[in-house]
């Protein structure tokens, strides 16, 4: 099935029920006008001319339109591609050109960004795109204008012509470990994925599902979205931007019963002052993902916060993106120990990077998976998709891995954080979360410099906690003495003020690795 066609059966079965709530501004739609405002925008797009495989871009924090934009875009089998929020003009130029984008459909603006400026400004070395439409503007009205003297039978022409395994998606990854690669998604890819996702926390037509995280990324546009309307259940907008007061007043007023969020906007939320005085007894479930979850954090979820059944999802953008997740009456180990099983319908190993041999459960590896969850490829890029993506189909993910005995997976780290020191393989990951229950530290990280002797050293960057005294390598050697072998301790130390980030918010640890050379002299 394409999205578009599931999308119009459920909209059908399920009319007058509420699909989506705008809170910050209370604006709201059944499935029915939602129906009607996805396909009078799809209309719209085919009178603008926009064929099946056009690449149709959407730059927007999230709002009710970036919910249109892409089942309208799905229906006709134009290919959508999400641009970041936070891109500037060298990455926004970089998005458009390698997805040769012909029509871009932005907000004029949001707090500091001119998103139309920075289009403007742009289009000289962007030959391919064609048309700008802002959401926020006439040019909104008038693409719809150009849908209206199109025969009825346009939608469905065009519907007629569609796969659903044809590229329906384009979206970029963190650029954690490089330039960001354009991973693309078919329908199949992440319709499906969207639906084992919420099928897995028992997400119904009952259900409202509050959404602080980005649609840009997949876990606001597969998780949430896509999972939401497969099951005729509502999309709740608490803002445009994540505000962790205006998360849990969105949950009270609209009564939702999931809530998705990353780590650190869970810890936000229980961090507020007046916590306790919302009622969030709506809840039931929700998914965290996309870092591990601290235990105090998910305790606090599953009793505080009245997720009982709240779920730990791994994914990545190449993989549609969950591909393991945790089931709704696992223990709270289970949650915070573990990214969960194996999603129905894909299959998983972890393998020795250096051979390719499946590894013996409990010894890390690389977690390598496949199935209907796998990209198609990324965007013009068959080397990239090479490297990625076996001869077998197998999607090799560049995480680190430890299956258990139990089949729960356990993420290390990433391959290219990995350190080698005197022939050891050392997991950054493992001496951060030591290090981190130092109290004076507030945060850790920590990346492998050359070394003439062992090959490579451990080097700790370290942010200090408001007030702390100042800790040079010898304090870091004496608290992890006795608790860390001796050849875990880092052998070199860097306080700094912050860590080189991506636009995503995710750590640059290559980048760190090279500067480090250059900060230890
Ligand atoms: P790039 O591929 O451009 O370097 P990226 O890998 O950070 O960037 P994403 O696709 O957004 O881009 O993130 C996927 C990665 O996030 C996974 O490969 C994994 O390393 C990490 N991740 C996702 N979910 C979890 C989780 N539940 N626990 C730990 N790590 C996770
Ligand atoms: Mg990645």
């Amino acid at each position: 099935e394409t999205i578009g066609a599931n999308f119009s059966r459920i909209a059908a079965e399920h009319g007058e029920r509420e699909a989506l709530v705008e809170a910050a501004t209370g604006r709201r739609w059944s499935y029915r006008e939602l129906a009607d405002a996805v396909g009078e925008f799809a209309r719209g797009l085919l009178g603008s001319g926009i064929r099946k495989g056009d690449r149709v871009g959407i730059w927007a924090v999230n709002c009710a339109e970036w919910v249109i934009v892409q089942y309208a875009t799905a229906q006709i089998g134009a290919i959508l591609v999400n641009v970041n929020p936070a891109y500037r003009q060298h990455e926004l130029a970089y998005a458009l050109n390698q997805s040769g984008m012909r029509m871009i459909i932005a907000q004029v603006g949001f707090k500091n960004s001119a998103f139309r400026e920075l289009i403007d400004a742009v289009r000289p070395e962007c030959p391919a795109l064609a048309d700008a439409v802002y959401i926020d503007d006439p040019s909104w009205q008038r693409l719809i204008e150009s849908g209206r003297d199109l025969p009825d039978s346009a939608l469905a022409d065009r519907a007629a012509e569609l796969s659903a395994d044809d590229p329906i998606n384009i979206q970029y990854t963190s650029g954690t470990t490089g330039f960001p690669k354009g991973a693309t998604l078919s329908h199949h890819n992440i319709l499906n994925n969207g639906f084992f996702v919420t099928e897995t926390i028992r997400i119904t037509n009952q259900d409202r599902i509050c959404v602080p995280v980005p649609f840009y990324h997949c876990f606001g546009m597969v998780m949430c979205n896509l999972g939401a309307t497969s099951h005729g259940a509502a999309i709740v907008i608490p803002g445009p931007a994540f505000d962790p007061a205006r998360t849990l007043q969105t949950v009270q007023d609209e009564k939702c019963t999931a809530l998705y969020g990353v780590p650190t906007m869970f810890i936000a939320e229980q961090n507020l002052a007046d916590f306790a005085g919302y009622d969030l007894s709506s809840l039931r479930t929700g998914i965290m993902a996309g870092s591990p979850c601290p235990v105090e954090v998910m305790k606090r979820c599953m009793t505080e916060m009245h997720m009982e059944q709240v779920a730990i999802a791994y994914g990545m953008t190449e993989t549609s993106p969950v591909s393991m997740q945790t089931r709704p009456d696992d223990d709270v180990e289970r949650r915070t120990a573990t990214v969960g099983r194996v999603h129905p319908h894909l299959e998983v190993k972890i393998v020795d990077p250096a051979t390719g041999l499946t590894v013996p459960r409990g010894t890390p590896g690389e977690f390598c998976t496949r199935g209907y969850s796998v990209m198609l490829g990324y965007w013009e890029d068959p080397q990239k998709t090479a490297e990625a993506i076996d001869q077998a189909r197998w999607m090799h993910t560049g995480d680190l891995a430890e299956m258990r005995e139990d089949g729960y997976v356990t993420i290390v780290g990433r391959i290219k954080d990995m350190v080698i020191r005197g022939g050891e393989n050392l997991y950054p990951r493992e001496i951060e979360e030591f290090l981190y229950t130092h109290p004076d530290i507030a945060d850790v990280q920590v990346v492998g410099v050359p070394d003439p002797e062992h090959g490579e050293e451990l080097c700790a960057w370290i942010t200090l906690r408001a007030g702390a005294q100042p800790i040079d390598q010898a304090a870091i050697a004496a608290f992890c003495a006795g608790k860390l072998s001796k050849h875990k301790i880092p052998r070199y130390v860097l306080i700094v003020q912050e860590f080189p980030m991506t636009v995503t918010g995710k750590i640059r640890k290559m980048e760190m690795r090279a500067s480090s050379i250059e900060l230890l002299g």
